[in-house]
């Protein structure tokens, strides 16, 4: 996708081999003493893909299948998402490998604190700015910016977003992604001409993303027939009643361990449904499943959930899919104000917070459709280009590469 962006572009090969890869990774190992009094070792990563338009910006993950080659990946993807909403930063992501689930508050907090201690050099408020990503939340946030206080000896409360408000967090940050897919699928439903009402939607994943986003649908009268978590899914064509869902989760989103006619994550994809969004994991539409899809269209709100054949499959027989850069968008959207406010001391409200996503989705929404529709390519392509547009100048006026 990348390659095929820098020619749409008509840049040089220089642009290809340069974004091609982070300007700068490190690994650490970070030793944790556990509640039995043993000292495990975690592994964890911080990669930065490109700092030509601002300090790097992006999200923590906790989990047990992170990878060295993943975080690379999802920072880039990260530059992207900065690129085509217009912040003024590049893309980086961090992760630990570690199952959290397993693990006890205390565990969780050395840890935290114990990564910010081995990437504090790399990391800082005009530098790179940490967020929460999967299994990630606003404590994690606390103890993190807490650490990097006690290290730097003063606070400095733009270092990390998606804190708790007390701590200088936002308005809004914690449901900001789930409002942005919300604000993409409008924008979807105003372009073919289908109302919200009464439209038929899958959501895959009940977390942070997925159970805000399902509840937010529910509410404004869509009828929300699928919903899946870690362990399975439930699927009911009437409609599934979303408040008693939410009520019903434990801490890491599960549900439908309480129910009897559970379905598989893969066979909830495969339902009837106007509307498809994956919102937990990546690579979760390949070209296995992509021609058994009953939907109309997929918004992806998880990272990478479509493999690019799988797009150029479902484009073939008229399923537009809206690129996870552009509806994923609103969590880094948001994180950006609550560093602008971090750095003005001036706080916002929450209307003030929503009205601005909207209108950085819709900007970036429109000028994605107009370049698709310019070049004569796929809105994920489309998306590329604009992001790749960004990041290539910015490193070209640097006199970084020869566009
Ligand atoms: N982890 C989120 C993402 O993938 C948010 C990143 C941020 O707020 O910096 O977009």
């Amino acid at each position: 996708m990348l390659k095929e962006a820098v020619d749409i572009l008509g840049y040089s090969n220089e642009v290809f081999e340069f974004l091609k890869e982070p300007m700068r990774f490190l690994e650490v190992n970070i030793p944790v003493k556990m509640d039995n009094g043993q000292t495990k070792v975690f592994t964890g990563y911080r990669a930065q893909h490109n700092d030509a338009n601002g300090p790097t910006k992006g999200g923590i993950r906790f989990h047990p299948d992170v990878t060295a080659d993943e975080v690379k990946a999802l920072a880039g993807w990260m530059s992207l998402k900065c690129g085509i909403t217009g912040l003024p930063y590049g893309g980086a992501k961090g992760g630990i490998v570690c199952d959290p689930r397993n693990m006890s508050m205390n565990e969780l907090e050395r840890l935290s604190r114990g990564y910010v201690r081995a990437v504090s050099q790399l990391v800082g408020p005009t530098k790179d700015i940490p967020a929460p990503d999967m299994y990630t939340n606003s404590q994690i946030m606390a103890w993190m910016l807490d650490e990097y206080d006690h290290i730097r000896e003063f606070d400095s409360p733009g270092f990390i977003t998606g804190k708790p408000l007390v701590l200088g967090g936002s308005e809004g940050r914690e449901t900001a992604t789930s409002k942005g897919v919300l604000y993409t699928l409008q924008m979807v439903s105003e372009l073919q001409n289908m109302p919200l009402e009464g439209m038929k939607v899958i959501v895959q994943g009940f977390g942070n993303v997925g159970g805000y986003l399902a509840y937010y649908l529910h509410e404004i009268g869509v009828k929300v027939v699928g919903i899946a978590d870690a362990l399975g899914a439930i699927y009911d064509a009437d409609g599934l009643n979303i408040p008693d869902l939410l009520g019903r989760r434990d801490s890491f989103g599960i549900v439908t361990a309480q129910f009897e006619n559970v379905i598989t994550n893969e066979q909830l994809l495969e339902q009837e449904c106007d509307v498809l969004i994956p919102a937990a994991i990546g690579g979760v539409i390949t070209t296995e499943n992509a021609d058994k899809l009953k939907c109309k269209f997929v918004v992806e709100a998880a990272n990478g959930p479509t493999t690019k054949e799988a797009i150029q499959m479902l484009n073939e027989r008229g399923v537009l899919v809206v690129p996870d850069i552009l509806a994923n968008s609103g969590g880094v959207i948001v994180s950006y104000f609550e560093w602008c406010q971090n750095n003005q001391g001036y706080y916002w409200t929450k209307e003030t917070v929503e009205e601005r996503l909207k209108e950085k989705i819709h900007a970036s929404f429109t000028n994605i459709q107009n370049t698709a529709e310019q070049f004569g390519i796929n809105m994920k392509t489309a998306a590329y280009v604009e992001g790749i547009r960004k990041i290539a100048e910015a490193s070209g006026l640097r006199g970084w590469i020869n566009l």
